[in-house]
Protein backbone atom coordinates (compact mmCIF):
# COMPACT_ATOMS: atom_id res chain seq x y z
CA UNK A 1 0.00 0.00 0.00
CA UNK A 2 1.35 3.09 -0.95
CA UNK A 3 2.17 5.27 2.25
CA UNK A 4 1.00 8.74 1.51
CA UNK A 5 3.90 11.50 2.55
CA UNK A 6 2.34 13.97 4.83
CA UNK A 7 2.41 17.05 2.76
CA UNK A 8 1.32 20.99 4.05
CA UNK A 9 -0.80 21.51 1.25
CA UNK A 10 -2.21 18.00 0.77
CA UNK A 11 -5.80 18.75 0.62
CA UNK A 12 -8.28 18.00 3.28
CA UNK A 13 -10.40 15.38 4.35
CA UNK A 14 -13.66 16.27 6.15
CA UNK A 15 -15.33 13.51 8.61
CA UNK A 16 -18.00 13.05 6.36
CA UNK A 17 -16.91 10.01 4.67
CA UNK A 18 -18.97 7.63 6.57
CA UNK A 19 -22.43 8.75 4.88
CA UNK A 20 -20.48 7.81 1.54
CA UNK A 21 -22.56 4.75 0.53
CA UNK A 22 -26.01 5.70 1.50
CA UNK A 23 -26.48 8.34 -0.99
CA UNK A 24 -28.85 7.63 -3.32
CA UNK A 25 -27.39 7.76 -6.99
CA UNK A 26 -28.90 9.85 -10.03
CA UNK A 27 -29.28 8.47 -13.60
CA UNK A 28 -26.56 9.21 -16.20
CA UNK A 29 -26.17 8.48 -19.94
CA UNK A 30 -23.90 10.17 -22.12
CA UNK A 31 -26.54 11.97 -23.67
CA UNK A 32 -28.86 12.10 -20.64
CA UNK A 33 -30.03 15.21 -18.38
CA UNK A 34 -28.99 15.59 -14.96
CA UNK A 35 -27.86 11.83 -14.49
CA UNK A 36 -24.56 12.09 -12.61
CA UNK A 37 -23.49 13.37 -9.45
CA UNK A 38 -20.96 13.59 -6.43
CA UNK A 39 -21.89 12.89 -3.43
CA UNK A 40 -22.52 16.06 -1.20
CA UNK A 41 -19.18 15.73 0.04
CA UNK A 42 -17.25 19.50 0.00
CA UNK A 43 -14.20 18.88 -1.64
CA UNK A 44 -11.93 21.68 -0.31
CA UNK A 45 -8.59 23.21 -1.08
CA UNK A 46 -6.01 24.84 0.64
CA UNK A 47 -6.95 28.62 -0.81
CA UNK A 48 -3.14 29.54 -0.75
CA UNK A 49 -2.34 26.83 -3.38
CA UNK A 50 -5.88 27.68 -5.03
CA UNK A 51 -6.72 30.63 -4.91
CA UNK A 52 -9.27 30.76 -8.04
CA UNK A 53 -11.42 27.72 -6.56
CA UNK A 54 -14.88 28.67 -7.86
CA UNK A 55 -16.72 25.58 -5.55
CA UNK A 56 -19.98 24.40 -5.61
CA UNK A 57 -19.33 21.60 -8.19
CA UNK A 58 -20.27 18.73 -6.03
CA UNK A 59 -23.94 19.65 -5.41
CA UNK A 60 -24.81 20.03 -9.43
CA UNK A 61 -25.77 17.28 -11.76
CA UNK A 62 -23.91 16.15 -14.67
CA UNK A 63 -24.87 14.55 -17.98
CA UNK A 64 -22.34 12.31 -17.85
CA UNK A 65 -18.90 11.38 -16.24
CA UNK A 66 -16.85 13.40 -18.54
CA UNK A 67 -18.90 16.75 -17.85
CA UNK A 68 -18.78 15.77 -13.98
CA UNK A 69 -14.42 15.36 -13.96
CA UNK A 70 -14.20 18.49 -16.21
CA UNK A 71 -16.21 20.33 -13.16
CA UNK A 72 -13.93 18.77 -10.36
CA UNK A 73 -10.69 20.04 -11.95
CA UNK A 74 -12.46 23.64 -12.57
CA UNK A 75 -12.92 23.31 -9.22
CA UNK A 76 -9.53 22.14 -8.29
CA UNK A 77 -6.98 23.79 -10.64
CA UNK A 78 -9.10 26.82 -11.56
CA UNK A 79 -10.79 27.74 -14.77
CA UNK A 80 -8.17 25.86 -17.22
CA UNK A 81 -8.83 22.79 -15.26
CA UNK A 82 -4.97 22.07 -14.97
CA UNK A 83 -2.96 21.99 -12.01
CA UNK A 84 -0.04 25.14 -12.41
CA UNK A 85 3.21 24.87 -12.80
CA UNK A 86 5.49 25.76 -10.17
CA UNK A 87 9.35 26.24 -9.85
CA UNK A 88 11.91 24.37 -8.44
CA UNK A 89 11.98 26.87 -5.30
CA UNK A 90 8.10 26.18 -5.22
CA UNK A 91 8.31 22.78 -5.08
CA UNK A 92 11.26 22.04 -2.68
CA UNK A 93 8.83 24.31 -0.87
CA UNK A 94 6.39 20.96 -0.61
CA UNK A 95 3.94 21.89 -3.73
CA UNK A 96 3.62 19.28 -5.93
CA UNK A 97 5.44 19.33 -9.67
CA UNK A 98 2.01 17.62 -10.56
CA UNK A 99 -1.24 16.92 -10.12
CA UNK A 100 -3.89 15.62 -12.07
CA UNK A 101 -7.54 14.17 -11.95
CA UNK A 102 -9.82 10.72 -12.69
CA UNK A 103 -11.88 8.09 -12.36
CA UNK A 104 -11.66 4.84 -11.33
CA UNK A 105 -15.16 2.89 -12.02
CA UNK A 106 -16.06 0.85 -9.46
CA UNK A 107 -16.51 -2.68 -8.87
CA UNK A 108 -13.47 -3.83 -9.80
CA UNK A 109 -9.67 -4.36 -8.37
CA UNK A 110 -7.60 -1.79 -7.01
CA UNK A 111 -7.48 0.48 -3.81
CA UNK A 112 -6.71 4.33 -3.06
CA UNK A 113 -5.66 5.67 0.19
CA UNK A 114 -6.76 8.13 2.36
CA UNK A 115 -5.78 9.96 5.42
CA UNK A 116 -7.80 7.65 7.50
CA UNK A 117 -7.76 4.26 5.57
CA UNK A 118 -8.40 2.92 1.78
CA UNK A 119 -11.28 2.78 -0.12
CA UNK A 120 -11.53 0.07 -2.19
CA UNK A 121 -13.04 -0.08 -5.67
CA UNK A 122 -14.48 -3.59 -4.83
CA UNK A 123 -17.24 -1.95 -2.03
CA UNK A 124 -18.58 0.60 -4.95
CA UNK A 125 -21.43 -0.35 -7.37
CA UNK A 126 -20.59 -0.54 -11.15
CA UNK A 127 -22.03 2.88 -11.81
CA UNK A 128 -20.17 4.54 -8.99
CA UNK A 129 -16.52 6.13 -9.75
CA UNK A 130 -14.03 7.23 -7.23
CA UNK A 131 -12.51 10.29 -8.16
CA UNK A 132 -8.53 9.85 -7.79
CA UNK A 133 -5.33 12.46 -7.74
CA UNK A 134 -2.68 11.75 -9.22
CA UNK A 135 0.43 13.71 -8.22
CA UNK A 136 4.34 13.68 -8.25
CA UNK A 137 6.01 15.20 -5.50
CA UNK A 138 9.82 16.38 -5.52
CA UNK A 139 12.25 16.08 -3.13
CA UNK A 140 14.81 18.56 -3.10
CA UNK A 141 18.77 19.14 -2.24
CA UNK A 142 21.57 21.42 -2.99
CA UNK A 143 24.02 20.82 -5.74
CA UNK A 144 27.91 21.49 -5.70
CA UNK A 145 27.25 25.21 -6.00
CA UNK A 146 24.73 25.26 -2.96
CA UNK A 147 21.53 25.34 -5.44
CA UNK A 148 18.53 23.99 -4.96
CA UNK A 149 17.25 21.10 -7.20
CA UNK A 150 15.20 18.62 -7.49
CA UNK A 151 17.00 14.87 -6.83
CA UNK A 152 14.25 12.23 -6.49
CA UNK A 153 10.39 12.44 -7.46
CA UNK A 154 8.00 10.62 -6.21
CA UNK A 155 4.17 9.47 -7.93
CA UNK A 156 1.62 8.70 -5.86
CA UNK A 157 -2.26 8.21 -6.25
CA UNK A 158 -4.87 8.74 -3.04
CA UNK A 159 -8.20 9.71 -3.22
CA UNK A 160 -10.76 12.09 -0.96
CA UNK A 161 -12.97 9.38 -1.18
CA UNK A 162 -15.46 11.74 -3.22
CA UNK A 163 -17.76 9.36 -5.10
CA UNK A 164 -19.24 10.28 -8.71
CA UNK A 165 -22.38 8.02 -9.07
CA UNK A 166 -24.61 7.58 -12.05
CA UNK A 167 -27.61 6.28 -12.52
CA UNK A 168 -28.00 3.30 -15.51
CA UNK A 169 -28.67 4.96 -18.98
CA UNK A 170 -32.30 4.90 -19.53
CA UNK A 171 -34.24 4.95 -22.73
CA UNK A 172 -37.74 5.58 -23.42
CA UNK A 173 -39.56 3.78 -25.87
CA UNK A 174 -43.17 4.20 -27.29
CA UNK A 175 -44.28 0.44 -28.54
CA UNK A 176 -47.79 -0.44 -29.73
CA UNK A 177 -49.13 -3.40 -30.80
CA UNK A 178 -51.18 -3.95 -33.63
CA UNK A 179 -50.44 -1.50 -36.75
CA UNK A 180 -49.64 2.02 -37.16
CA UNK A 181 -52.71 2.25 -39.01
CA UNK A 182 -56.29 2.58 -37.76
CA UNK A 183 -59.87 3.01 -39.24
CA UNK A 184 -62.27 6.14 -38.85
CA UNK A 185 -64.74 5.72 -36.03
CA UNK A 186 -67.97 4.68 -37.62
CA UNK A 187 -67.09 3.09 -40.61
CA UNK A 188 -66.92 -0.22 -39.48
CA UNK A 189 -64.24 -2.35 -38.14
CA UNK A 190 -62.04 -1.53 -35.17
CA UNK A 191 -61.23 2.06 -34.42
CA UNK A 192 -59.20 2.09 -31.44
CA UNK A 193 -55.34 1.05 -30.66
CA UNK A 194 -53.78 -0.03 -27.75
CA UNK A 195 -50.00 1.80 -26.70
CA UNK A 196 -48.14 0.67 -24.37
CA UNK A 197 -45.40 3.28 -23.40
CA UNK A 198 -42.38 1.32 -21.59
CA UNK A 199 -39.23 2.69 -20.18
CA UNK A 200 -36.17 0.37 -20.11
CA UNK A 201 -33.06 1.00 -18.33
CA UNK A 202 -30.63 -1.09 -19.96
CA UNK A 203 -31.67 -4.48 -20.45
CA UNK A 204 -34.09 -4.37 -17.67
CA UNK A 205 -37.31 -2.23 -17.10
CA UNK A 206 -38.13 0.58 -15.23
CA UNK A 207 -40.81 1.31 -12.87
CA UNK A 208 -42.57 4.20 -11.49
CA UNK A 209 -41.20 6.13 -14.38
CA UNK A 210 -43.99 9.11 -14.76
CA UNK A 211 -44.63 9.79 -18.24
CA UNK A 212 -47.09 12.18 -19.96
CA UNK A 213 -48.92 11.96 -23.35
CA UNK A 214 -50.11 14.25 -25.91
CA UNK A 215 -51.42 13.48 -29.54
CA UNK A 216 -51.96 16.08 -32.40
CA UNK A 217 -53.28 15.31 -36.25
CA UNK A 218 -51.20 16.85 -38.73
CA UNK A 219 -52.69 19.91 -40.84
CA UNK A 220 -54.88 18.86 -44.54
CA UNK A 221 -54.20 15.32 -43.85
CA UNK A 222 -56.65 12.72 -44.96
CA UNK A 223 -57.99 14.74 -47.71
CA UNK A 224 -59.55 17.70 -45.70
CA UNK A 225 -58.58 21.05 -47.27
CA UNK A 226 -58.86 22.91 -44.22
CA UNK A 227 -57.98 23.21 -40.69
CA UNK A 228 -59.66 25.52 -38.23
CA UNK A 229 -61.00 23.50 -35.11
CA UNK A 230 -60.09 19.97 -36.65
CA UNK A 231 -60.77 17.64 -34.03
CA UNK A 232 -58.79 15.04 -32.98
CA UNK A 233 -58.60 11.59 -31.72
CA UNK A 234 -58.54 11.25 -27.87
CA UNK A 235 -56.27 9.37 -25.82
CA UNK A 236 -57.19 7.57 -22.61
CA UNK A 237 -54.88 9.10 -20.08
CA UNK A 238 -52.78 11.72 -20.54
CA UNK A 239 -50.05 10.73 -17.93
CA UNK A 240 -49.49 7.96 -16.29
CA UNK A 241 -46.53 5.69 -14.36
CA UNK A 242 -44.91 2.57 -14.83
CA UNK A 243 -45.68 -0.85 -13.48
CA UNK A 244 -43.64 -3.60 -12.57
CA UNK A 245 -43.24 -4.42 -16.51
CA UNK A 246 -41.80 -0.49 -17.28
CA UNK A 247 -45.04 -0.20 -18.74
CA UNK A 248 -47.79 2.43 -19.27
CA UNK A 249 -50.76 0.89 -20.82
CA UNK A 250 -53.25 3.58 -22.82
CA UNK A 251 -55.67 3.50 -25.99
CA UNK A 252 -56.09 5.83 -28.78
CA UNK A 253 -59.65 6.27 -30.05
CA UNK A 254 -59.64 7.36 -33.63
CA UNK A 255 -61.94 10.04 -34.55
CA UNK A 256 -64.97 10.06 -37.17
CA UNK A 257 -62.47 12.04 -39.40
CA UNK A 258 -59.60 10.58 -40.90
CA UNK A 259 -56.18 12.02 -40.68
CA UNK A 260 -52.19 11.38 -39.81
CA UNK A 261 -52.04 11.57 -35.82
CA UNK A 262 -48.94 11.97 -33.76
CA UNK A 263 -48.94 10.36 -30.43
CA UNK A 264 -46.16 11.70 -28.61
CA UNK A 265 -45.08 9.98 -24.81
CA UNK A 266 -42.58 11.97 -22.66
CA UNK A 267 -40.38 11.00 -19.27
CA UNK A 268 -38.33 14.04 -18.13
CA UNK A 269 -35.94 11.25 -16.49
CA UNK A 270 -35.34 9.28 -19.26
CA UNK A 271 -32.21 9.98 -21.74
CA UNK A 272 -35.17 10.75 -25.05
CA UNK A 273 -37.12 12.81 -23.13
CA UNK A 274 -39.48 12.06 -26.35
CA UNK A 275 -40.92 9.31 -28.15
CA UNK A 276 -43.37 9.49 -30.90
CA UNK A 277 -45.53 7.29 -32.70
CA UNK A 278 -48.15 8.44 -36.22
CA UNK A 279 -51.07 6.78 -36.79
CA UNK A 280 -52.89 6.98 -40.03
CA UNK A 281 -56.24 6.96 -39.41
CA UNK A 282 -58.21 6.00 -42.87
CA UNK A 283 -60.00 3.77 -44.79
CA UNK A 284 -57.71 1.69 -46.33
CA UNK A 285 -57.18 0.88 -50.33
CA UNK A 286 -59.44 3.45 -51.48
CA UNK A 287 -58.84 4.18 -55.22
CA UNK A 288 -59.51 7.04 -57.23
CA UNK A 289 -61.96 7.74 -60.19
CA UNK A 290 -60.17 9.15 -62.82
CA UNK A 291 -61.67 11.41 -65.49
CA UNK A 292 -63.02 9.99 -68.73
CA UNK A 293 -61.27 10.44 -71.40
CA UNK A 294 -63.80 8.66 -73.92
CA UNK A 295 -65.08 10.75 -76.57
CA UNK A 296 -67.73 10.72 -76.07
CA UNK A 297 -67.62 10.57 -72.24
CA UNK A 298 -69.90 9.01 -69.93
CA UNK A 299 -69.42 10.96 -67.10
CA UNK A 300 -67.79 14.47 -66.02
CA UNK A 301 -66.49 14.39 -62.51
CA UNK A 302 -68.35 17.43 -60.60
CA UNK A 303 -68.23 18.66 -56.59
CA UNK A 304 -64.76 19.18 -55.60
CA UNK A 305 -64.23 22.40 -53.75
CA UNK A 306 -62.17 24.23 -51.99
CA UNK A 307 -62.36 22.39 -49.09
CA UNK A 308 -62.23 18.88 -50.36
CA UNK A 309 -59.90 19.17 -53.49
CA UNK A 310 -60.06 15.78 -54.37
CA UNK A 311 -63.46 13.61 -53.31
CA UNK A 312 -63.87 10.82 -56.07
CA UNK A 313 -62.15 7.86 -53.99
CA UNK A 314 -63.83 4.37 -54.27
CA UNK A 315 -63.45 0.91 -52.62
CA UNK A 316 -62.19 -1.38 -55.88
CA UNK A 317 -65.38 -2.99 -56.38
CA UNK A 318 -67.59 -0.05 -55.65
CA UNK A 319 -65.62 2.01 -58.32
CA UNK A 320 -66.01 -0.99 -60.63
CA UNK A 321 -70.11 -0.95 -60.23
CA UNK A 322 -69.91 2.65 -60.61
CA UNK A 323 -68.27 2.54 -64.26
CA UNK A 324 -71.05 -0.11 -64.51
CA UNK A 325 -73.41 2.05 -63.38
CA UNK A 326 -72.55 4.92 -65.57
CA UNK A 327 -72.08 3.24 -68.74
CA UNK A 328 -75.90 1.72 -68.48
CA UNK A 329 -77.28 5.58 -67.56
CA UNK A 330 -75.26 6.70 -70.74
CA UNK A 331 -76.83 4.00 -72.98
CA UNK A 332 -80.37 4.84 -71.73
CA UNK A 333 -79.88 7.91 -73.25
CA UNK A 334 -79.12 10.24 -69.49
CA UNK A 335 -75.32 11.63 -71.34
CA UNK A 336 -72.88 12.18 -69.63
CA UNK A 337 -73.29 11.52 -65.95
CA UNK A 338 -72.22 14.01 -63.34
CA UNK A 339 -70.31 11.88 -60.83
CA UNK A 340 -70.44 13.86 -57.25
CA UNK A 341 -68.97 12.99 -54.06
CA UNK A 342 -67.89 9.50 -53.47
CA UNK A 343 -65.62 9.96 -50.23
CA UNK A 344 -61.97 11.57 -49.31
CA UNK A 345 -58.37 9.87 -50.20
CA UNK A 346 -58.91 7.97 -46.32
CA UNK A 347 -62.68 8.24 -46.11
CA UNK A 348 -64.33 9.00 -42.70
CA UNK A 349 -66.61 11.82 -42.33
CA UNK A 350 -67.04 13.88 -45.08
CA UNK A 351 -68.06 17.06 -43.93
CA UNK A 352 -68.83 18.84 -47.26
CA UNK A 353 -69.09 22.32 -45.50
CA UNK A 354 -65.73 22.06 -44.20
CA UNK A 355 -67.27 21.98 -40.33
CA UNK A 356 -66.45 19.05 -39.12
CA UNK A 357 -69.95 17.71 -38.76
CA UNK A 358 -71.84 15.49 -40.95
CA UNK A 359 -73.93 17.05 -43.96
CA UNK A 360 -72.92 13.79 -45.73
CA UNK A 361 -73.86 11.01 -43.19
CA UNK A 362 -72.49 8.40 -45.18
CA UNK A 363 -70.02 8.69 -47.93
CA UNK A 364 -67.26 7.30 -45.36
CA UNK A 365 -65.82 4.36 -46.57
CA UNK A 366 -65.66 4.77 -50.69
CA UNK A 367 -69.53 3.03 -51.21
CA UNK A 368 -71.64 5.36 -52.37
CA UNK A 369 -71.63 8.05 -54.56
CA UNK A 370 -74.20 10.59 -55.45
CA UNK A 371 -74.71 11.60 -58.77
CA UNK A 372 -76.38 14.50 -60.10
CA UNK A 373 -79.16 14.99 -62.19
CA UNK A 374 -78.56 18.70 -62.97
CA UNK A 375 -74.94 18.76 -63.82
CA UNK A 376 -73.82 18.67 -66.83
CA UNK A 377 -77.07 18.95 -67.40
CA UNK A 378 -80.78 18.96 -66.44
CA UNK A 379 -82.40 15.51 -66.87
CA UNK A 380 -85.73 14.96 -67.51
CA UNK A 381 -87.97 12.75 -65.32
CA UNK A 382 -89.07 10.83 -68.21
CA UNK A 383 -85.03 9.96 -68.96
CA UNK A 384 -84.59 9.48 -64.68
CA UNK A 385 -87.86 6.90 -64.99
CA UNK A 386 -86.71 4.59 -67.90
CA UNK A 387 -83.11 5.03 -66.58
CA UNK A 388 -84.41 3.68 -62.48
CA UNK A 389 -85.51 0.77 -64.55
CA UNK A 390 -83.06 -0.54 -66.19
CA UNK A 391 -80.54 -0.22 -63.22
CA UNK A 392 -83.11 -2.21 -61.39
CA UNK A 393 -82.82 -4.69 -63.97
CA UNK A 394 -79.34 -4.73 -63.26
CA UNK A 395 -79.93 -5.14 -59.86
CA UNK A 396 -80.94 -8.56 -59.84
CA UNK A 397 -78.34 -9.14 -62.50
CA UNK A 398 -75.29 -7.83 -63.12
CA UNK A 399 -75.14 -4.42 -60.25
CA UNK A 400 -75.93 -4.93 -56.77
CA UNK A 401 -77.14 -1.04 -56.18
CA UNK A 402 -79.72 1.04 -54.55
CA UNK A 403 -80.99 4.35 -55.98
CA UNK A 404 -82.34 7.13 -53.44
CA UNK A 405 -83.63 10.15 -54.90
CA UNK A 406 -82.71 12.55 -51.74
CA UNK A 407 -82.82 15.70 -50.98
CA UNK A 408 -81.01 16.83 -47.63
CA UNK A 409 -79.61 20.28 -45.98
CA UNK A 410 -80.46 21.77 -48.54
CA UNK A 411 -78.60 20.03 -51.46
CA UNK A 412 -79.30 20.01 -54.59
CA UNK A 413 -81.69 16.75 -55.72
CA UNK A 414 -79.58 13.89 -56.85
CA UNK A 415 -78.99 10.48 -56.37
CA UNK A 416 -77.71 8.32 -53.43
CA UNK A 417 -76.00 4.86 -55.29
CA UNK A 418 -75.36 2.33 -52.41
CA UNK A 419 -72.55 0.97 -54.91
CA UNK A 420 -71.95 -1.89 -52.42
CA UNK A 421 -75.98 -2.83 -52.61
CA UNK A 422 -76.29 -2.03 -48.83
CA UNK A 423 -78.56 0.22 -49.13
CA UNK A 424 -81.75 -0.02 -46.61
CA UNK A 425 -84.43 -1.46 -49.31
CA UNK A 426 -81.86 -3.12 -51.61
CA UNK A 427 -81.93 -6.31 -52.37
CA UNK A 428 -78.78 -7.45 -50.51
CA UNK A 429 -81.16 -6.37 -47.69
CA UNK A 430 -84.32 -8.39 -48.14
CA UNK A 431 -86.12 -5.22 -50.18
CA UNK A 432 -87.43 -4.79 -53.51
CA UNK A 433 -84.96 -2.96 -55.86
CA UNK A 434 -87.42 0.39 -55.93
CA UNK A 435 -87.35 3.05 -58.03
CA UNK A 436 -87.73 6.24 -56.32
CA UNK A 437 -88.35 9.15 -58.28
CA UNK A 438 -89.96 12.24 -57.47
CA UNK A 439 -92.78 13.56 -59.89
CA UNK A 440 -95.59 16.37 -59.77
CA UNK A 441 -99.31 14.83 -59.68
CA UNK A 442 -103.03 16.17 -58.99
CA UNK A 443 -103.52 16.19 -55.28
CA UNK A 444 -106.52 13.76 -54.50
CA UNK A 445 -108.66 13.76 -50.85
CA UNK A 446 -109.37 10.22 -48.88
CA UNK A 447 -111.99 9.49 -51.46
CA UNK A 448 -109.69 9.77 -53.91
CA UNK A 449 -111.18 13.11 -55.40
CA UNK A 450 -109.41 15.63 -56.74
CA UNK A 451 -108.26 18.55 -54.87
CA UNK A 452 -109.37 21.56 -56.51
CA UNK A 453 -107.96 25.50 -55.66
CA UNK A 454 -110.55 28.39 -55.24
CA UNK A 455 -110.52 28.44 -58.42
CA UNK A 456 -111.56 25.40 -59.32
CA UNK A 457 -108.72 24.05 -61.16
CA UNK A 458 -106.74 20.70 -59.62
CA UNK A 459 -103.99 20.83 -57.07
CA UNK A 460 -100.98 20.02 -58.18
CA UNK A 461 -98.42 18.26 -56.00
CA UNK A 462 -94.79 16.65 -55.61
CA UNK A 463 -94.69 13.50 -54.21
CA UNK A 464 -91.48 10.35 -54.20
CA UNK A 465 -92.97 7.69 -56.18
CA UNK A 466 -91.80 4.15 -55.88
CA UNK A 467 -92.20 1.52 -58.46
CA UNK A 468 -91.23 -1.66 -57.76
CA UNK A 469 -89.81 -3.06 -61.03
CA UNK A 470 -88.60 -6.40 -59.90
CA UNK A 471 -90.35 -7.93 -57.46
CA UNK A 472 -89.51 -10.26 -54.74
ZN1 LIG B 1 -63.41 18.23 -44.43
ZN1 LIG C 1 -75.07 11.04 -50.86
Amino acid sequence: MVKIPKHNYRPTCLAIRSYLFVLVVASCGTNALAQCSFTNYPLWFDPEIFPEFPGGYDGNNYRNQDEALTAAKRAAFGPTGAYPSYSVAYVCKGYYISMNLSLAAGGGAGEFPYDGGVMRLADLATNQSLLVFSVRRGFCGRDANGNLSIVSTRDFVYTQTQVLSCSEQRSLQLGLSGLSEIRPAGTGGTSTISLIAKVTSGNSSAPGTAISFSVDVAPNSGGHDHDVNRPKGSLSATQGVTDANGEVKLTFQAPTISGTHTIKANCNTCSNPVASKEIQVKVPNLVEMLPDTAKPATYTLVGATGNHKSNHWFAPNARDTLVSVVDTMFKTGWGAVGVNDGSLVWGGLFDIKGGWTPSHQEHRMGTEVDLSVTNPRNVTDAQKKKTYAELCKKNNSAFSIQTLWHQDDGYPEHFHVYLDGTGLNSPAQGGPCCARYKTTRAKVDKNGDPVLDRNGKPVQENVALCEETSPR
